[in-house]
């Protein structure tokens, strides 16, 4: 008999009972929010600083709860990861990012962010086939976001899926560098096509270790021909100093938060006429 799971609440204090009662009616809420539509894209620009232009949008998840409002992905995420809804809820971002940004000018990309739980899945290559082929969005102009986290797996399959990727001709990224335990190692292995320096390094640029930290970031990216891009830059002080450091591509609230796709035409005009 197993005893570890919601039938032996009775042995947790209130508060830890309270909290796991809210995540089982999150997971039964987060099978029905698919169906129901409660699920929405944000963007949020990349700005390329030399040309002084957004040169693409990240596409990040809101859970739009009936009752409980906006639910942010830091929660439900690892929740549909366990459930097994990961699947679903990716193919549905990776095709609603695709049609999306097949509105937008040829020359914006769009970023989407890969739970390493969908590299789990069979068909995730086909699914980006698909995206890509239903929208009319060229793969170029598709980039895919993964955390060192993916490579906790030791499987060769994963650097096959990501060396398939860069066959396609969509641009793979790692996301938040520097903050994982192998990245140097990963990056020999498989060569990313960009990097994508984590926001802790830019919080506190004036710190010397984290300057010192985000100085060699841009080297290593430049010696090894892989495009950079700094993420979390709030301030204009941030932004300055990652320029200086020969930083070309950014994002962060300093630009935009993310924001519904009605705003984007609005948030592309502000950018380009700073
Ligand atoms: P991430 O991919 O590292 O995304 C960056 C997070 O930082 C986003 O939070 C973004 O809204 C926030 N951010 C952007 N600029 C700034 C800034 O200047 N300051 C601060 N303090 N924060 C900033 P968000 O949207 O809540 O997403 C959290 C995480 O959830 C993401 O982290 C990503 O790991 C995950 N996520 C979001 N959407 C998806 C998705 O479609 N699929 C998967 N698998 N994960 C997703
Ligand atoms: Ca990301
Ligand atoms: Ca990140
Ligand atoms: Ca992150």
């Amino acid at each position: 008999e197993d005893r570890s799971g919601i039938g032996s609440c009775e042995v947790f204090e209130p508060a830890m009972r309270a909290r796991l009662k809210e995540r089982c009616e999150m997971e039964v809420d987060l099978k029905a929010a698919l169906d129901a539509e409660e699920f929405e894209l944000y963007y949020q620009p990349f700005v390329d600083m030399a040309e002084k232009r957004v040169s693409g949008f990240e596409a990040l998840l809101r859970w739009r709860h009936p009752e409980k409002g906006m639910i942010s992905p830091a929660d439900f995420i690892p929740l549909a990861e366990e459930s097994g809804l990961i699947d679903r809820l990716g193919i549905w971002c990776l095709n609603t990012a695709c049609a999306e940004a097949a509105t937008w000018p040829e020359t914006m990309t769009i970023s989407v962010n890969l739970s390493p739980m969908q590299f789990k899945s069979d068909t995730l290559l086909a699914d980006i086939d698909n995206a890509l082929k239903t929208s009319g969005l060229a793969a170029n102009r598709l980039q895919i976001e993964v955390t060192e986290s993916l490579f906790l797996d030791q499987s060769d399959r994963i650097l096959d899926i990501l060396k398939e990727m860069r066959s396609r001709g969509l641009t793979v990224s790692m996301d938040d560098f520097g903050t994982g335990y192998s990245s140097l190692g990963y990056l020999s292995r498989f060569s990313f096509n960009k990097i994508k320096i984590d926001q802790s390094f830019v919080r506190d640029l004036g710190r010397q270790e984290n300057i010192a930290i985000v100085r060699s970031v841009i080297g290593l990216s430049k010696s090894l021909k892989m495009q950079v891009i700094a993420e979390g830059i709030e301030t204009e002080q941030q932004m300055r100093g990652l320029l200086a450091e020969g930083c070309r591509e950014m994002q962060g609230y300093f630009f935009s938060k993310p924001q519904p796709k009605e705003e984007l035409p609005r948030m592309i005009a502000e950018i380009t006429k700073r």
